[in-house]
């Protein structure tokens, strides 16, 4: 048995429904998924209805950035009460920081003499998370761009100028945030974010796992965090990160989470409240 642990869809920059995720990972022959949209849970009651339908089990998640000594990473959280009034009126502030950087990504671009609308991009992504890649999707649409990829390189990666920075909680705060709701939390593709200097810094403020399996992590950096997550005493999940077909192939089930895993999460979960 094996799980996918990392999945985004429509309801933040994914291109995929929660059901098209499910489907596709029915179809790949997992047994347990993870939904994982930016700074959103609305996509988890869909998700779980889809996988109740399919025999797959589900669990609730999401992904977080926030930042610790200067610098940016991604949190997972897994397992919370998806009810809980601090996660929920957290979400609610983020998705609000998320508006605001929009309309000034916007401004931005009206700077450089494109006349793109805010009002375009919110209903391009016609979800609570709307971010660069909506942005991306509205010069695309507008001509002004072939593809998301010039978009990004032209004007929405850091040091470009439509590019606007974005309010981040602390490690810390995000990982209490999680634990007052009941989940666990996880540093996402550390081997991507190769900040491995600050895992100590996270474990210090409650870290609870590393996702050591992941799309882009080569053979040796699986090894590398699977025994720093041991050192750690930490959990080791993984995923795919799947966006849907926005970056090229969809990814769904091409990272493979044994099940051992997934019941330790569990159980580590059940253990917080
Ligand atoms: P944001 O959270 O608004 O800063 O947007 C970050 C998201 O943009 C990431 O999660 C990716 O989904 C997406 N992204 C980053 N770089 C690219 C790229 N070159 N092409 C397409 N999507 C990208
Ligand atoms: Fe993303
Ligand atoms: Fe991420
Ligand atoms: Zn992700």
């Amino acid at each position: 048995m094996f799980a996918d642990l990392h999945l985004h869809t429509h309801f933040s920059d994914g291109t995929f429904s929660p059901e098209e995720v499910t489907e596709r990972a029915a179809k790949a022959g997992l047994s347990a998924l993870a939904l994982t949209d930016h700074d959103t849970v609305d996509g988890c009651q869909r998700m779980e209805a889809a996988c109740l339908e399919k025999g797959i089990e589900f669990i609730p998640g999401c992904e977080f950035t926030v930042e610790q000594g200067g610098n940016e990473l991604h949190l997972l959280g897994y397992c919370f009460n998806l009810k809980n009034v601090h996660l929920q009126a957290t979400l609610r502030k983020y998705q609000e920081v998320r508006r605001n950087r929009v309309h000034e990504m916007v401004v931005r671009l009206n700077g450089q003499g494109i006349p793109l609308k805010v009002e375009r991009v919110l209903e391009l992504a016609d979800c609570e998370a709307p971010g660069r890649p909506h942005v991306g999707r509205a010069l695309v649409e507008g001509g002004h761009c072939y593809t998301l990829d010039e978009a990004f390189r032209r004007y929405l990666k850091k040091g470009r100028p439509a590019w606007a920075p974005k309010a981040k909680m602390s490690a810390a705060e995000a990982i209490n945030m999680i634990h007052v709701a009941g989940g666990v939390a996880v540093m996402a593709h550390p081997g991507i974010t190769r900040m491995n200097e600050v895992i100590p810094d996270l474990v210090a403020v409650g870290l609870d796992g590393l996702e050591c399996f992941y799309t882009r992590h080569s053979t040796s950096m699986t090894e590398h965090y699977l025994m720093c997550a041991e050192r750690h005493g930490l959990l080791v999940t993984g995923g795919s990160d799947c966006h849907g077909d926005n970056k090229g192939e969809p990814l769904v089930g091409r990272v493979k989470l044994p099940y051992e895993f997934v019941k330790k999460l569990k159980s580590v979960a059940a253990a917080m409240v």
